[in-house]
């Protein structure tokens, strides 16, 4: 596999050049855990770094069954069909641990896998799901310098990656269910606070009725959280994924807000912010591992560890010993 790497200019000229199959090698190897793939990702990143920014950045969440993958196919279609070029990826946080995966087989959006102004790519979550091992950032600014104006990013509502994702777009939306409780939808408080949309999924048939009402439910709810500090108000949509309605409504909403976060400068300094969340967790990612792959660190964390227990050490005092191992004191 690794004789198979690319030189940089080849990665940087293939992705500028919207080439998806350069694209889909230079995500190998951001998503990597050999460190010379990651040295070369990096140069890679740095190089198409000022072909960054210019896509939708949109984040778009709910429970499984749902209808995450049946309204990523119907707006995907809406948007590509409109002449944007739509990315899609997708965070699972089960397929780590668990062979079994909670967004399911590859059948998943047949259509816009097919669709040449689409591009689906499942975004391996790591070992630590918020962690520098996700790499989604990264392959988000990759599928950006190679010219898609949409990048979709897909989680599973169920309350772990919704942060992760929630401090990487510019638009986050939620997906939900008339009729069920949001206990039983699984949904936190928290996640509904991050939304800028609540849309309302298989609003048909005898569930037109419950999802108008829901509807209602919702913007009153919404209207509890404090405002957002771009002056944008959460706006609840209905729409039916299988019968494609309401669809097209959802994407205006999301031009809309696009414009006024653009307008007001917003935008601009939320991604500023973004970013330098990311580094400042890099940093603490990066020091921790460091530190416990250290052998000196190993070792005397040994130590300490019985005399802790043994109490013959206060555990502050233990701590400072240790990280003086490191650090120097
Ligand atoms: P996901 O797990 O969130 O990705 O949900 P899916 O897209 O796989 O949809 C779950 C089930 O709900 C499937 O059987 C879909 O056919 C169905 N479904 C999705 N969207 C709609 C809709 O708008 N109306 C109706 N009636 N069914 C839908």
């Amino acid at each position: 596999k690794r004789k198979n790497r690319l030189s940089k200019a080849a990665y940087v000229e293939g992705i500028l050049a919207g080439d998806r199959l350069v694209l889909s090698r230079a995500i190998t190897l951001v998503e990597s855990t050999n460190q010379a793939d990651l040295a070369l990702a990096d140069e890679v990143l740095s190089d198409v770094l000022p072909h960054t920014g210019k896509a939708m950045r949109v984040g778009i969440t709910g429970v499984p069954g749902v209808g995450k993958s049946t309204f990523i196919e119907a707006f995907g279609s809406h948007l590509t069909s409109n002449g944007q070029q739509l990315a899609v990826l997708t965070i699972d946080p089960s397929s780590q641990k668990t062979k079994g995966s909670i967004l399911g087989d590859k059948t998943r959006m047949e259509e816009l896998a097919r669709d040449p102004n689409a591009f689906i790519r499942p975004s391996a979550s790591g070992s630590t799901l918020g962690g520098v091992s996700n790499k989604t950032r990264e392959v988000m600014l990759l599928c950006e310098a190679a010219g898609f104006d949409v990048i979709l990013i897909e989680t599973v509502g169920v309350g772990q990656s919704e942060t992760l994702v929630h401090g990487m777009v510019d638009f986050f939306l939620l997906l939900m269910l008339a009729g069920a409780g949001d206990e039983l939808q699984g949904i936190k408080k928290g996640i509904m606070e991050m939304a800028h949309a609540v849309v309302i999924n298989k609003a048909d048939g005898d569930n037109l009725k419950p999802a108008k009402r829901a509807k209602v439910e919702y913007q009153n709810a919404l209207h509890l959280f404090p405002a957002d500090p771009s002056g944008w108000v959460p706006q609840v949509k209905i729409c039916s994924a299988r019968d494609k309605t309401g669809i097209a409504e959802v994407w205006e909403m999301m031009q809309k807000h696009s414009e006024q976060v653009t307008t007001n400068g917003f935008l601009q300094s939320n991604r500023q912010a973004q970013q330098l969340s990311w580094f400042k967790e890099n940093v603490q990612e990066l020091l921790g591992s460091k530190f416990y792959r250290s052998e000196q660190v190993k070792a005397e964390l040994e130590i300490l560890t019985q005399k802790v227990k043994a109490g013959e050490v206060p555990a502050l005092k233990a701590a400072h010993q240790l990280v003086d191992v490191f650090f120097g004191g």
